[in-house]
């Protein structure tokens, strides 16, 4: 759970909209409203502060918001930064972990296992809450198994302490602020105590892995103890994901999305840019087929979907339909809500090995990506700021780069792209 930021590059890398701050590798916490692009203005610069006089600051904010300052007290006494935060915050994987094998540790033989045995134990609770919230249990299993192991890796450090670390230390002060306030709202209301109060390193709480804020917004009391607790109620967790998916759109006995198979040739892969929207209709008349399920999916064609190709047109591709953006609303990452999308099939006994992913593929590291966006850049095509994350700007530079010189325009980054960028250049004057 504390290593999401290398799933969070790794996601970058491999085109997907990942834009959470990322801890696991295997079990994502929750942070929706996490964006790298909506990157607040940091009103201060925490080195050039005390940390006394930060909290002092902090103080004022809280009990202008109606903190106590009995509660305050009692929520810092002691308090001092965590450098293991800080650590955890900074680090820069050199390589990312592919996109198969992170798919492969969500639907493992463990998770499968416990997860079926976990529908079965908790059958009653959760067509109470399907009943209420309208979200199938499979979902709301495989989401548990992805976000905690099922309650089993909640994280065990303080959440108050995390947050003020990271808010006074560490990028993106401003939102870090806004989940501490936030915290302590939740302290003030009630719902747990200051050492109940454990997470991740970042702040993500309890069996559905919530931010403070998405807790204030969407955590509810399910089994009637007049007290929303996702640390220790399993019913509370997962009435309180059915609730966030609820809110986020899902649709009752709607699929999330289907893997595909595209044409052997001529097909423009730039309609693969996961952005796209068609019906299953024009998807089939572009020659897009279902892999499985192609007659039991006809009712289905007048529903949008987007194309998607989380390894390049050389691995699987998939269709996603409204419900898939449901699941990113919750966790914004597109192999996060594959993988739930994914588990959640085989929790109700509908796996299917999916086409080959291409393993070959040597992941590109930090540096090679810096590399190739500078190259890029050089070359005309607009990249954006060389580093190292791929994100729209450098896919769409990548495809660009793909038409001109006639290879499938997937946009993905691999070693062959970053080789046939290296021998333009050489080609190619500098400017
Ligand atoms: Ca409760």
């Amino acid at each position: 759970m504390l290593e999401r930021l290398s799933s969070f590059l790794m996601l970058i890398l491999f085109g997907l909209f990942a834009s959470q701050v990322s801890a696991s590798t295997v079990a994502p916490l929750v942070t929706p409203s996490v964006t790298l692009s909506s990157t607040p203005n940091n009103s201060f610069l925490a080195p050039q502060q005390s940390f006394t006089d930060w909290r002092a600051g902090l103080r004022m904010e809280a009990l202008s918001q109606g903190i106590t300052p009995l509660l305050f007290e009692q929520a810092f006494a002691g308090l001092t930064p965590d450098p293991q935060v800080i650590a955890a915050d900074q680090s820069q994987p050199e390589f990312s972990r592919p996109v198969w094998e992170y798919l492969d540790s969500a639907v493992s033989s463990w998770r499968v296992a416990r997860g079926k045995a976990l529908l079965a134990e908790h059958a009653k609770t959760l067509k109470a809450i399907e009943a209420q919230y309208q979200v199938e249990p499979s979902i709301l299993v495989a989401v548990w198994g992805m976000e905690s192991s099922f309650g089993q890796q909640i994280g065990s450090k303080s959440v108050i302490r995390s947050l003020a670390t990271l808010a006074y230390e560490g990028r993106r002060n401003a939102f870090w602020r806004e989940q501490l306030l936030a915290a302590l709202h939740i302290l003030q209301e009630g719902d747990t105590s200051i050492n109940g109060m454990i997470g991740s390193w970042a702040g993500a709480m309890g069996q559905t892995q919530f931010m403070p804020t998405t807790y204030r917004q969407y955590a509810v009391d399910f089994d009637g103890d007049g007290r929303r607790d996702i640390w220790k109620s399993s019913a509370d967790a997962l009435a309180s994901a059915a609730n966030y998916l609820n809110l986020s759109g899902w649709q009752h006995g709607q699929p999330w999305g289907f893997e595909v198979q595209l044409p052997a040739q001529n097909f423009d892969y730039q309609l693969a840019d996961g952005a796209q929207r068609k019906t299953l209709k024009e998807w089939r008349a572009l020659g897009v087929s279902l892999r499985n399920d192609e007659k039991a999916s006809r009712h289905l064609d007048q529903q949008s979907a987007t194309l998607f190709l989380p390894s390049g047109h050389q691995g699987p591709a998939y269709l996603f339909m409204d419900n898939f953006r449901s699941i990113l609303k919750y966790n914004n990452s597109t192999s996060y809500a594959l993988a739930i999308g994914l588990l959640s099939n085989t929790l109700e006994g509908d796996y299917r090995t999916p086409a080959a992913w291409p393993k070959h593929d040597r992941m590109l590291s930090r540096q090679e990506r810096v590399e190739l966006q500078t190259l890029l850049n050089q070359l005309g095509f607009s990249s954006g700021n060389a580093d190292g994350i791929i994100g729209v700007n450098s896919r769409q530079a990548v495809r660009s780069f793909q038409q001109m010189q006639g290879l499938p325009a997937d946009g993905y980054p691999n070693e062959a792209l970053l080789e046939s960028v290296r021998k333009v250049a050489r080609k190619t004057p500098a400017q």
